[in-house]
């Protein structure tokens, strides 16, 4: 299976990512992460993109479709992929249709109204690249999950979250349509408790296989 992962910064693409990667043995591609990755490691990629990244703007397309066409010819990705944060816009998603066109494209839905507190509550794994709530977690240093250091990401701020916001409605809401057009659509309710909205996506998927 090929699956995208559509839904606003926030609407938790990665950590139901995770899960689907797991359960269904695909590569998980987050554009973020690896983004991240390179500006923790400051790559020239990383020191090219750090400031753009962190106030909340898009990387330069041409950059970021050539990384996820690189990374899906590598040979874990023969029998699919999870990309979690790409496409992100029109561009990306033509570029996409001529590499890797997806099977299903999962779109997370969730009001943006209740996004902007998950973001700024949001503490994140240096080691395992998990997300979690600081009201739903005991330490907000250590990763339940591993026992990893937690950090804040930098564009986590309020500032930051507004422009991805705004990045969001203009560029990537409409990648919806595009994909309704293209019958590969399938929408869930991101406004579910984690394992729900899993379920939810699980169901789509089954049906798919
Ligand atoms: P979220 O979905 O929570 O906003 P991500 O981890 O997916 O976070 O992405 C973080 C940032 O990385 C984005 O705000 C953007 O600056 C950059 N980025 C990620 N994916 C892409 C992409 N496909 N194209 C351009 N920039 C990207
Ligand atoms: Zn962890």
């Amino acid at each position: 299976m090929k699956i995208v992962l559509l839904g606003a910064p926030g609407s938790g693409k990665g950590t139901q990512a995770f899960r689907i990667s797991e359960r269904y043995d695909l590569p998980h591609i987050s554009t973020g992460d690896i983004f991240r990755d390179n500006i923790a490691a400051k790559t020239p990629v990383g020191i090219k993109i750090k400031e753009i990244i962190d106030g909340g703007d898009l990387a330069p397309d041409d950059l970021t479709i050539e990384i996820v066409k690189e990374r899906l010819s590598r040979p874990d990705c023969k029998n699919g992929y999870l990309l979690d944060g790409f496409p992100r816009n029109l561009v990306q998603a033509e570029a996409l249709e001529k590499f890797g066109a997806p099977t299903a494209v999962i779109n997370i839905e969730i009001p943006l109204g209740k996004l902007e507190r998950r973001l700024t509550g949001r503490r994140s794994c240096e080691n395992c690249k998990g997300s979690f709530h600081i009201d739903f977690i005991k330490d907000a240093d250590k990763c339940p999950v591993c026992g990893g250091k937690l950090f804040i990401r930098k564009d986590d701020n309020p500032e930051s979250v507004k422009e991805r916001f705004a990045v969001y409605s203009k560029q990537t809401q409409p990648l919806v349509e595009y994909y309704e057009k293209r019958n590969v659509l399938f929408s869930v309710n991101g406004d579910l408790p984690v394992d729900e909205v899993f379920g939810e996506i699980v169901e789509v998927l089954e049906k798919l296989k």
